[in-house]
């Protein structure tokens, strides 16, 4: 790969940047047949190949990535492994009901576990700490949500790694008075994503994936068997995974257009903070946190004593445009807001800012889902909580694919009928208005801070 291109991809997160030196694999230049073909190179395809091919050794699986393994959200998140389902369970309660509420529980549960397991098995070299994660109320009506959502985890049973934290306990923790209470939730790890993902590669070449780099899919065709163009060489498969994510309203010849909408988060990361800092700030137990505006704020330490920090504001990009990586107003508006909350930190530098899309579908739920006949399958709907969900999703994908029935593939996501989006201009301005009504409304509930 050109050393420019090279540069350009890496420039996309501070993981990326800071990964220090890699390898991409060289694209495809011939014409192969695989198996299963998989594109995306972020958790869910590569957690996919390698759990596919751990079932069937003999079977010859193909991975393409249109740019380099990482790229996509999955190298460039805040790297929580974290149990959030969707956007908010209460949103889950009222769209699904309470029984599907507690199953997707059991089942982000079981992937925060699994990520753990995966990273503790390989040894992977993926910074993962294990400290749990606090939600925060600044404001009157954050404090009146979070206390419905304490109930509600209660009223259901899934509240078996929540607490209950007071104002006193937090101000002792963090050294400051401006969480009113929080919900502490034990289940949460933390890892660098772009280590992660790039592990993942690892083990799925280990066991023979193919993976090829710099080549994306470029048309799709399903016949007898499914044969996928890219730029200097065809793979013609029995099955096809497309795990594209936010980018997947942008293939060829298949109808996944009005499946999901990429939806922007922007991050921020500090210069390391001196020792002198870290004890003004006080967050002894480097636990990660999140507040409980409509746009939240995420915030998690680094291993190398940074914080990193983003959200508040989100954007929409048109059709099939792609380019909102970049937003000043968004990065200045995270600063802003670390600031605010950290007036101890007025001087700190920030040494990068990043931003990224993730998958929104209509009615804000994961979906696992068959194209056409059984031979396609796509995973969408991210909902900017996917670190966890993805790595199980490509399990499940995998016995999917494999014919087997077990607990993961009957996880009610699986072929749900997903209300599809309606045509471009109508979600686009959909999407801008909601962020646009979202952060009024967070405007609205800190009025007084
Ligand atoms: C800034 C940011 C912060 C986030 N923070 C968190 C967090 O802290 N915790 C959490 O749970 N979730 C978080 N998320 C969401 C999480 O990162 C995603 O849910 C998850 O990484 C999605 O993984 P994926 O493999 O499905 O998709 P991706 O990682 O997006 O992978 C899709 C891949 O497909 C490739 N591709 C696209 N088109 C083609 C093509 N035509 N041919 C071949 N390849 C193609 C892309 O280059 C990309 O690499 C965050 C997301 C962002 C952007």
């Amino acid at each position: 790969m050109i050393a420019n291109e090279q540069k350009r991809f890496a420039q996309k997160s501070f993981w990326l940047n800071s990964y220090g030196h890699y390898e991409a694999n060289p694209p495809l230049t011939a014409n192969i047949k695989a198996d299963v073909c998989i594109l995306g190179g972020g958790f869910t395809g590569l957690s996919c190949a390698y759990e596919f091919k751990k079932i069937n050794p003999n079977a010859t699986v193909a991975v393409l990535e249109s740019k380099v393994i990482g790229y996509g959200a999955s190298g460039r998140n805040g790297g929580f492994s974290m149990k959030l389902f969707g956007l908010e369970p209460e949103v889950t309660v009222m769209r699904w009901g309470e029984q599907k509420t507690i199953e997707a529980h059991q089942y982000m549960m079981q992937a925060v576990k699994h990520v753990q397991q995966l990273v503790e098995e390989h040894d992977f070299d993926s910074d993962y700490q294990h400290p749990g994660m606090l939600r925060v109320a600044y404001s009157d009506r954050q404090l009146q949500r979070l206390g419905s959502s304490y109930e509600l985890f209660q009223k259901l049973g899934i509240d078996s790694d929540i607490s209950w934290r007071a104002k006193e306990k937090l101000a002792d923790e963090f050294n400051t008075d401006k969480f009113l209470a929080g919900i502490y939730e034990s289940e949460t790890g933390l890892l660098n994503p772009a280590k992660q993902v790039r592990e993942l590669k690892r083990i799925c070449q280990e066991l023979g994936v193919q993976i090829y780099e710099t080549t994306p899919a470029i048309d799709i065709q399903e016949a007898r068997t499914i044969t996928i163009a890219t730029p200097k060489g065809r793979v013609t498969s029995d099955k096809l995974v497309i795990a594209t994510n936010g980018y997947s309203h942008t293939l060829s010849g298949v109808k996944l257009k009005n499946q999901q909408l990429p939806i922007w988060t922007y991050q921020i990361i500090t210069e390391p903070l001196t020792s002198a800092q870290w004890q003004a700030v006080g967050w002894q137990r480097r636990q990660a946190f999140e507040d409980n505006r409509h746009l939240v704020h995420y915030f998690r330490p680094t291993v190398d004593g940074r914080i990193t920090m983003g959200g508040g504001r989100i954007d929409v990009a048109y059709g099939s445009n792609m380019d909102k990586d970049s937003n000043n107003s968004a990065w200045q508006h995270c600063e802003e807001h670390l600031k605010w909350l950290y007036p101890q930190l007025q001087d700190i530098k920030i040494a990068y800012r990043w931003g990224g899309p993730t998958s929104v579908n209509l009615d804000m739920t994961p979906e696992i889902g068959y194209l056409n006949s059984n031979k396609i399958i796509y995973s969408c709907g991210c909902i900017g909580h996917g670190v966890s969900l993805t790595h199980l999703n490509g399990k499940l994908i995998a016995q999917l694919l494999s014919e087997q029935s077990s607990d993961l593939t009957d996880f009610w996501i699986v072929n749900r009928k997903a209300i599809r989006l309606p045509g471009d201009i109508i979600s686009w301005c959909s999407a801008k208005v909601l962020s646009q009504g979202l952060a009024l409304a967070d405007k609205f509930d800190e009025r007084h801070l």
